[in-house]
């Protein structure tokens, strides 16, 4: 099964071909980062605009790159939700021309349900599965017990946890996106500021990070009042010790409170080195198989959203060319 998947939901513009859900063929992302950093984040009117450009060479691209003809091809996955709307309907609109074009079917993804997906990409997924999602606009805790089936145990009451990573960078005068530079610096410091944990409650699985970007812009302030200096490195250390060691927590008490045979993270903050580290060390303790898939398949990409398509064609199920873009679409909304 060939399976060509199309996303743009945000500001990648990507393209890939998927053998059998599991094997890539090829992968095509076109980044909008050097417009981003003039912004200083996502401008919605330009990211539709880089993606009207972008489009078409890109699954041209991911075509050739295959050594494939559209004939070749099974289906269509595009993202169909969660996302800025106009920056979907662009990839929604390329999939439905090239769909008709060719008498393919065409089957719309929940771009989470992609991130999570992406691990199929490097190793079959095992059910029970804990999903750690971690992305720019999501930070989730969900339970799978099938392909396609998404039960959220635990969600950010507040900001996500790359929105909190891009805010704190913003504060520290880093560019866009923060993630990786905070990353980078956390990992050549000596020292780390002392921020809080958000625990919520003892049982809660819910996540908050609005506090600790409070916390860390009151910190700045007050030093700079007293005429002190901010270590950037400092801060993004301490910052980041709080994000890891929450979500590690969290993710490790849910793993055992459901007995789960995986535990998987996904989605762009889920590149994080420390992040990484932390719940790698966790689930070794614990003998429970952890996985995370390499960096460039945790942020924004489409050989995840052809993944997960080739789960939704093998289980029947097709699109029609009166889909839409669904901008707030959840992920268990869209469960089955
Ligand atoms: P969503 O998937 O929720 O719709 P999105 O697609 O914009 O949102 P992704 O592309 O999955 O989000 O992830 C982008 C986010 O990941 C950004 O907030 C970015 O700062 C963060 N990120 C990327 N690399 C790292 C890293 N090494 N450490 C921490 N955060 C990172
Ligand atoms: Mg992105
Ligand atoms: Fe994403």
């Amino acid at each position: 099964i060939y399976i060509l998947g199309i996303e743009t939901s945000c500001d990648e513009t990507a393209a890939s071909v998927i053998k059998n859900g599991n094997e890539i063929i090829s992968n095509i992302v076109a980044s909008q980062i050097q417009s981003q950093q003039r912004f200083g984040g996502v401008v919605p009117e330009i990211a539709s605009r880089h993606h009207v450009e972008q489009i078409t060479l890109v699954i041209e691209e991911a075509l050739s790159e295959a050594g494939l003809e559209p004939m070749e091809l099974d289906a269509v996955a595009v993202t169909e939700g969660p996302g800025l709307v106009g920056a979907l309907l662009i990839g929604i609109n390329a999939a439905k021309a090239f769909a008709f074009a060719n008498g393919l079917p065409i089957i719309g993804v929940h771009h989470i349900a992609g991130h999570i997906y992406a691990n199929q990409l490097m190793q079959p997924m095992e059910f029970p599965l804990l999903a750690l999602i971690v992305s720019g606009g999501h930070t989730e805790l969900v339970l799978m017990e099938n392909h396609g089936s998404f039960k959220l145990i635990g969600e950010t009451r507040d900001d996500a946890a790359g929105e909190a990573y891009d805010k704190v960078a913003r504060v520290l005068g880093l560019p866009y996106p923060g993630g990786p530079a905070i990353d980078r610096l956390a990992h050549e410091s000596d020292d780390a500021v002392e921020f809080p944990r958000a625990w919520l409650e003892l049982d809660s699985y819910d996540f908050s990070f609005s506090g600790l970007k409070s916390a860390v812009i009151n910190y700045k302030h007050n030093l700079e009042q007293k005429g002190g200096e901010v270590i950037p490195a400092h801060v993004a250390a301490g910052f980041q010790q709080s994000v890891v060691e929450v979500l590690t927590t969290k993710t490790l008490k849910a793993a055992k409170e459901y007995n789960v045979k995986q535990v998987i993270a996904a989605g762009g903050v889920a590149a994080n080195k420390g992040l990484r580290a932390s719940l790698e060390a966790a689930f070794e303790n614990e003998g429970i198989p952890f996985y995370v898939p390499p960096i460039s398949l945790c942020t924004d990409n489409a050989a995840m959203i052809a993944a997960a398509g080739t789960a939704m064609f093998v289980d029947g199920q097709r699109g029609n060319m009166g889909m839409n873009g669904r901008p707030g679409m959840s992920l268990t909304s869209w469960s089955k």
